[in-house]
Parts: structure tokens; C-alpha cells; sequence
């Protein structure tokens, strides 16, 4: 029988050696520079992504999505509108949420608590990434829209501006995990870094997370690297 002894994350054993180091020299250590961005997490409730052309389909020709409420990345949005979602044994989700602008392509993502609600087996995947998904029939006031895929749970991630992930020191497609506190505390593992000049450093877990350890605003999340 094999045995295997649980090693402290890299951070730490650096900072025991930089501890060891600094009072061999009899020097105090320095204090780490503050981080660029408080980190923010936040539930993703479910919600879909669409076409301008889904966006008429389903609420009439040249209808434009109307902002609710803007989100913390800038420019993102939640729209007014929402629609109706007929899963494959014409089980429904209705008041489902669209975020807007806009984009390229149709996608709906879903808690795996909804997608069994629903009847479906659906993909965990990055954002985006939606070859091969089950697809869904959307339902509005003005007509139907079928997505042939695009039916995703989303792969819990990290927004990180450059400057954060050179804080963190992660680039690109790394992976980390958050701690989160609290009575029903529990970490995530893999959760996956995706840089970009536009992006704020927001972290991203659906409902099913956020409820297995009872999210709030005031419950303290850490990163860990
Ligand atoms: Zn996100």
C-alpha cells in the first residue's frame, strides 16, 4: 500500500524559505506590494448569450436588448429581456435571463441542478467552446428560436486584468483555487485564469457552487496560487 504525504502549496514553502532567509540576514521581511484588485467573486445564475439575430427572432425585427443592470466586467450587461427554455422532454425554464451585447454565437449556460431539472446531460466547457453540445429550443413574445448546440455548464473561472495575473503570478489558461470561509466553507479547485486588458479581476462560479458553501458578500474568499 502506497502512502502519499500532502505538501504545502508552493506560496507557502516560498515564504518559509524567504522567512528563513531574511532573519539569517537579520533583516525584517518586506511586505508583500498590496494586489492591483480586491477580488471579487460572484454567482453566475444561469443565462444565455445571443445572436442580433435570435435577439429578432424571438422579440421581433430590429429589437434591440434593453440594459437592467450593468455587470462588473464593463460593458456586460443584463438585459431586460428574458426568455423561455424548452428542454428535450419539453420541460421548461422560463424567466431565463439574457446578458448582453450581443455576441457570435447562442449559448445558454445552466447549474447541472437545472440541466437534471431539465432532463439534459450537459458539458462542462470554457465559455465559447460549444462544439458538439446539446442545443435547446428558446422561446420569446414574438416567435422561436432553435439552437442546434450551445447547451454548456460554464467552467468556473477567473477574469484577471494583466496586472493581476502578474501579481498572482499566473498567466493564461493556469489553474488556481479559492478558499472559501465560513460555515459551510469549503475550495475550489480548478478554476481557470483567463487574462485580458479588459477584463477586472472577477471571479466566476454558478449557483451550484455558490449555494454548496453558502456564498455572501462579507464571506472571505482566497486565492490560492
Ligand atoms: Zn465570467
Amino acid at each position: 500500500m502506497s502512502s502519499t504525504v500532502a505538501m504545502p502549496p508552493r506560496a507557502v514553502i516560498e515564504h518559509l524559505v524567504r522567512q528563513i532567509v531574511y532573519r539569517r540576514l537579520g533583516k525584517p521581511l518586506p511586505k508583500p506590494a498590496a494586489a492591483p484588485h480586491p477580488l471579487v467573486v460572484n454567482i453566475s445564475a444561469r443565462h444565455c448569450h445571443l445572436t442580433q439575430a435570435a435577439v429578432e427572432a424571438l422579440f421581433g425585427k430590429g429589437h434591440q436588448l434593453t440594459p437592467k443592470k450593468m455587470l462588473y466586467q464593463d460593458g456586460q450587461f443584463a438585459a431586460e429581456e428574458t426568455i423561455t427554455l424548452i428542454g428535450p422532454r419539453s420541460r421548461v425554464i422560463s424567466n431565463l435571463r439574457i446578458l448582453g451585447p450581443c455576441r457570435s454565437l447562442n449559448q445558454v449556460e445552466l447549474a447541472y441542478t437545472d440541466a437534471i431539472a431539465l432532463g439534459f446531460e450537459i458539458p462542462m466547457r470554457l465559455s465559447g467552446s460549444i462544439e458538439g453540445t446539446p442545443g435547446a429550443m428558446l422561446m420569446g413574445p414574438a416567435g422561436f428560436f432553435e439552437m442546434k448546440q450551445g447547451v454548456i455548464r460554464a467552467e468556473r473561472h477567473l477574469h484577471m486584468h494583466p496586472d493581476d495575473a502578474a501579481y498572482y503570478g499566473v498567466k493564461k489558461g493556469d489553474y488556481l483555487k479559492l478558499k472559501i470561509g465560513g460555515p459551510c466553507g469549503l475550495t475550489l479547485e480548478r478554476i481557470l485564469a483567463r487574462v485580458d486588458p479588459s477584463f477586472k479581476l472577477e471571479l466566476h462560479i454558478d449557483t451550484d457552487e455558490g449555494n454548496a458553501c453558502n456564498l455572501q458578500s462579507d464571506t472571505p474568499c482566497e486565492l490560492i496560487v
